[in-house]
This record gives structure tokens, sequence and C-alpha cells, in this order.
């Protein structure tokens, strides 16, 4: 296939191997994670630690935000959970990334449970994903994101909900599914404002690595 355009100048579709759009905005790249800050200080560079490649949350630093601002958008993101045999349900491998730093999904250990709306893929609160797509801890895996943000009438009424689709390693596990409120630990109830990707720091370690998103 020709990556020329009719005009004959080169114009790639993906940069680097890891098929990355040209249009996405890199998060981050596996070293340089100074685009995201605390949740709790918007001005101060978030202290989650950098090495080989991921990024890993350091427990009690809390949330982290982009410092850039998103509406619709499509999001790459890829993270790893710790195997913890010991601890169950919502204490295992417990993270989260939130569109807007309002809508939750979860990222969670639920590798081979029945999954409800607060396990991994789960929208929190409001739908369990279609299916168990989870990998095992200590596996690296992949969310595909796109969320469409609440609408508003020139007066100000929301005439739209946000609208979420996910693909979990892959597998679709949500569809356009719309999303009333944020989802709990939100940011703000500002819905009608653009906000950040948002990652949870719940207390456990997981990795993050290979974040882009797309604005729609
Ligand atoms: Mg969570």
């Amino acid at each position: 296939m020709s990556d020329s355009c009719c005009c004959g100048s080169k114009k790639p579709l993906f940069k680097g191997s890891e098929s990355i759009p040209a249009d996405a905005i890199i998060l981050f790249d596996g070293k340089d994670f100074s685009g995201w800050v605390k949740r709790s200080d918007r001005n101060a560079p978030a202290e989650w630690k950098v090495e080989n490649g991921y990024v890993e949350v350091v427990p009690g630093t809390g949330d982290v935000c982009t410092k850039e601002l998103f509406t619709d958008c499509q999001v790459h993101i890829e993270f790893w959970l710790p195997l913890m045999a010991d601890a169950t349900g919502q204490a295992r491998a417990n993270s989260g990334v939130y569109l807007q730093g309002r809508y939750e999904v979860q990222v969670l250990d639920s590798y081979g449970l029945d999954s409800q709306h607060n396990d991994c893929g789960g929208i929190y609160r409001t739908k369990a994903p279609l299916v168990n797509a989870c990998r095992p801890p200590e596996e690296w895996q992949s969310y595909d994101i796109f969320f469409i943000a609440p609408r508003f009438n020139e007066c100000g009424v929301k005439i739209a909900s946000a609208r979420i689709s996910v693909l979990h390693n892959g597998v679709w596990i949500h569809h356009d599914l719309e999303v009333h409120e944020p989802t709990g630990g939100q940011l703000d109830d500002n819905v009608s404002e653009p906000g950040p990707l948002m990652l949870q720091d719940h207390g456990n370690k997981i990795r993050y690595r290979n974040i882009w998103a797309r604005k729609l």
C-alpha cells in the first residue's frame, strides 16, 4: 500500500513500531512523565516512579492527571497488575483510568471472575463489561477507549450523557454505553468542562505504559 497522498507528499499514517496514529498526543512514552501532575495540586509534578519503560503507582502519592485536557477522545493505555494472591475484591491490584477525570474504567485483578461493574473493564457503579477479557496478573494488558463527552444546549442544559466504548485486550467490552453521571472518585462534577485523563492511586503498585490519546 502506498504511503503517499495524491499530491505526492509523504504522509505516514503511523509513527514508530507501536502503530501510533500520526495525530496522537503521546501522554507517556516510557521515559517522560512530565505531562502529568498530582490530582491534589495540579501545579505539582506527579510523583509516580518511572523505570524500565513504565510508570508505577507510588502508593500514597495520589491520583495523577494529564496537563492536557480532553472532551471527545480515543485513549490507548497499557497496564500491568502485580500478583496479590492474599488480597481479594477491591483490594486486589486496584487502580482506574478516568476519562475527563470523571468516568472510571476500572483496573483490577479480576482474572477468571464473573465480572461485575466494579471489576476490571467495568464502568464503575454503572455497567459490567460484556465479557471478562482479563489476562492473569503480571501480564501486560491494554484498553482502547472511545469517549464522547456529554452535550449541552446553548442554555447549558444537558441534552446527552457521556458515551463510552472500550476494547480490553482487543475485545469489545462496552459498546456506546451511556454514562449518565460521574462514576465515583471523580475530580469534580463539572461535566460540561474538558477534563484530564486521570489514573488512580488505590494503594497498589500498578504499572502503566504506552499512553496516547487522539482528540476527536
Ligand atoms: Mg479503581
